[in-house]
């Protein structure tokens, strides 16, 4: 197999194909690997698909599609589903041409320098992120909605179980003291910039991509201050600001979307 082409792209942008392909990965790879949906896993795809109907600032067909499923969803009442009769649906096509969701991965803002680097993670990072500044701007009315549908997909479906565990033991600890659409923004960007702390220098990082406490003061001078004996300080007003900028839907990118 060739290599796969670099794809040029602006590193302090978010991309629709890195979102699309998150979409792909997690509704055509994560959740198929369970034939039969019941309990919590079917608790916890009630609630990302009713997240993703809410708030994926997509374009419009991948939206229809994302409504369609989910209301789909939320009217079976039984214990369980088929994943096959949950994929019929995604697998819809406009016109009989293509799938409505692209099925293949096209990492953009998530490429790596490697194949095993960045992608789906980075992807899934990027897509909450976009998620709870969208609830911010629709005044949502549960400010744990977009975290609540984060923690159980990661615990019901994520494959990587390592992660899923760390994030859990995070979200226990103190995902209940969110109390505003805000603070819901600024916990997960706070909870990420822990992992990054936690895997900087791992061989899990992209030589490229280097872990570091996000957005750095070049993105962001603002963001950064100092307390007292010269420690670092956030200023979180300013990361608020610049996070419902930088993951807004307004700010994505469609390049690289065919
Ligand atoms: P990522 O950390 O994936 O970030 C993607 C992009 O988001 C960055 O390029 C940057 O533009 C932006 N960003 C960076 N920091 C922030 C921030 N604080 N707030 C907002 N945006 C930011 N890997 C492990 O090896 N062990 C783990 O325990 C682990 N736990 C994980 C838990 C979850 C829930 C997820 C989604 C992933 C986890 N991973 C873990 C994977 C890891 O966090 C990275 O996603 C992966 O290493 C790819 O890194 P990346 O360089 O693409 O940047």
């Amino acid at each position: 197999t060739t290599r796969e082409q670099w794809r040029l792209f602006n590193s302090s942008r978010v991309y629709m194909s890195d979102l699309e392909s998150a979409l792909h990965y997690s509704l055509r790879v994560e959740v198929a690997s369970h034939p039969v949906i019941s309990g919590e896993r079917l608790t916890a795809l009630k609630r990302y698909m009713s997240v993703l109907a809410k708030y994926f600032p997509g374009r419009p067909v991948v939206r229809g599609l994302l409504k369609t499923l989910d209301i789909w969803l939320q009217s079976q009442h039984g214990s369980e589903i088929k994943y096959s009769a949950f994929r019929d649906i995604l697998d819809r096509t406009v016109e009989n041409t293509d799938a409505v969701l692209p099925d293949v991965l096209r990492w953009v803002g998530c490429q790596g320098s490697q194949p095993h680097l960045r992608g789906y993670p980075c992807s899934v990072w990027t897509l909450f992120h976009v998620l709870t500044v969208q609830a911010k701007n629709t005044a949502s009315s549960d400010p744990r909605e977009v975290l609540q549908a984060m923690r159980s997909y990661v615990r019901s479906f994520f494959g990587c179980r390592e992660c899923a565990a760390h994030f859990e033991g995070m979200a226990a600890e103190s995902m209940h003291s969110v109390n505003t659409l805000s603070n819901a923004v600024l916990w997960l960007w706070s909870r990420h910039n822990r992992v990054n702390n936690r895997l900087a220098g791992a061989l899990s990082e992209d030589p490229l991509f280097p872990k570091i406490q996000w957005p750095s003061p070049d993105q962001c001078p603002r963001c950064h201050g100092v307390r007292g004996k010269g420690e670092h300080s956030w200023n979180d007003e300013e990361v608020l600001a610049f996070l419902r900028s930088y993951f807004s839907s307004e700010h994505i990118l469609y390049d690289y979307l065919e």
